[in-house]
């Protein structure tokens, strides 16, 4: 940090305290990933500098030939990557992807399907806290008694609630979804079908999870989660109107500048996901993620649904007697960072709840293998089951700084 430490150092000491943190905690928040130092780098540039309202060769600022470039790469990758023929790359965040969905298919008071909060959907599929639920008529379908999507139930609600748009996607659901079920669903509706895919586009990426592209009407995404790229949104379609509208509703509808120095973030994280390594990676995660499975249920704890196919688990936490608000602190304590996340039926307000999230995609990335995930299942469960034990808890933490050395994140990497 050779300008920031001399001009400002207490954000200074905060970056190095960040780096350090990631390095010496086992991060399992479902939803974040460790970028490559090349993505950070396009991040971290003089293209943040540059106004480029508008889309490549038609903007409303001059000199906008050279982010030109990497906003038409980053279009053109995630176009093959995901088998698209149009992709917007626009989008700020995941939430910022979806308001500009919303906008370019429904109008406010539409009725619309998404899956409900408490069984595992996003704030932006309907909740009455966030711009979907206050604009829009927004029903929640869930899980059957298996804890799977209940897709007969969705067809019912369809039936008496004729909506204009079905969303399937999720940010707390272990399992394959079945997008062209949904798709006919709302296809033979008369609804449009929306496509939230930000957790599993990673998985999508290398045909781990079936691919949405060729069923819905638009796909949204991050791009950060086990995509691995910088924090960050993307539309794709294939319709030629459709898209057009997506266009729109992108800028001037719902953002101004985009954030140039992001994108190119984007374009490097696409291609380094089209190559072979990538593929490796996510098989890595997914065959990952059922070892961690394994390895919570031997210890004792229920995982919804009974298991998982994709990158993270839900993990029911009653066999412990423990709340995730206290899972949560227990599990930082001894060198592992979750998220509490309710569960199917939660009995509990979403600020204690009676779950925790945990995801692979992270530790992943920094070459933990699938032995090493038993054992951090096995630990977690430990710990939980510890009612407070100090002798067990330093014991586990021993053992995360064990994992933790074996695998150094950001090896020979500083803050420059
Ligand atoms: N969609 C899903 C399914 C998510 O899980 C998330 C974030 O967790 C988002 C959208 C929102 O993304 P962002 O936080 O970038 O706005």
């Amino acid at each position: 940090l050779q300008y920031l430490s001399q001009s400002d150092p207490e954000i200074a000491g905060a970056l190095q305290a960040e780096l350090d943190r990631q390095r010496n905690t086992i991060e399992l928040i479902a939803s974040e990933n460790f970028t490559s130092t090349s993505v950070l780098e396009a991040m971290g540039s003089v293209m943040t500098n540059k106004y480029a309202e508008g889309y490549p060769g038609k903007r409303y600022y001059g000199g906008c030939e050279k982010v030109d470039i990497a906003e038409d790469l980053a279009r053109e990758r995630a176009k093959q990557l995901f088998g698209a023929n149009f992709a917007n790359v626009q989008p700020h965040c995941g939430a910022n992807a979806n308001l500009a969905a919303y906008f370019a298919l429904v109008n406010p008071g539409d009725t619309v399907l998404g899956m409900s909060l408490d069984n595992g959907g996003h704030l932006t599929h309907g909740s009455p806290a966030n711009f979907s639920g206050k604009l829009y008529d927004v029903h929640g379908y869930g899980l059957d008694e298996d804890e799977r999507i209940d897709y007969d139930a969705l067809e019912r609600m369809a039936d008496e609630l004729h909506p204009k748009m079905i969303i399937g996607g999720a940010s707390a659901y272990p399992r394959v979804i079945d997008f062209e079920r949904m798709a006919d669903i709302a296809h033979s509706h008369g609804a449009y079908f929306m496509v939230d895919m930000a957790h599993i586009a990673g998985l999508v990426a290398t045909g781990a999870h079936p691919n949405p592209v060729p069923y819905a009407d638009i796909v949204t995404s991050t791009t950060h989660k086990t995509l691995r790229g910088p924090r960050g949104g993307l539309i794709l379609c294939n319709d030629e109107e459709i898209a057009a509208k997506v266009d729109k509703a992108v800028f001037p509808g719902s953002q101004g500048g985009p954030l140039m120095h992001v994108i190119a973030g984007k374009a490097v994280a696409f291609k380094e996901a089209l190559q072979p390594e990538f593929a490796v990676y996510i098989d890595n995660v997914v065959k990952n993620c059922a070892a961690l499975a394994d390895g919570l249920t031997e210890g004792g704890l229920r995982l919804v649904s009974g298991g998982t196919d994709n990158h993270l688990c839900l993990v029911d936490l009653t066999p412990a007697d423990v709340t995730g608000k206290d899972a949560e602190h227990l599990l930082e304590s001894v060198g592992m960072t979750v998220n509490k996340n309710s569960i199917p039926n939660e009995p509990r307000s979403p600020f204690v709840t009676s779950g925790i999230r945990v995801g692979t995609a992270a530790a992943t990335t920094r070459g933990f293998t699938a032995e090493d995930f038993h054992l951090v299942g096995n630990l977690i469960a430990k710990t939980l089951f510890a009612k407070g034990d100090a002798a067990v808890l330093a014991s586990v933490a021993e053992q995360t700084k064990a994992l933790l050395e074996k695998h150094p994140l950001y090896p020979g990497y500083e803050l420059i």
